[in-house]
């Protein structure tokens, strides 16, 4: 698991996670922590590092 920041597509606070960088893509669903909106992360991950982290509201 390894941690990584990315902004809150609402209140565009930075917003810290942990990710399991051994799966290649995977989606979470997470509240944000500052506003509690629902925010869907969508995770690409290649050879234990992230390459792309896409953020949705939900
Ligand atoms: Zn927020």
């Amino acid at each position: 698991m390894e941690e990584h920041f990315f902004q809150c597509p609402y209140c565009w606070e930075q917003i810290s996670m942990l990710f399991d960088l051994s799966i290649s893509h995977q989606t979470y669903i997470e509240d944000c922590e500052v506003c509690c909106n629902p925010i869907e992360i969508i995770v690409y991950s290649k050879k234990n590092s992230i390459k792309l982290i896409i953020v949705n509201k939900i």
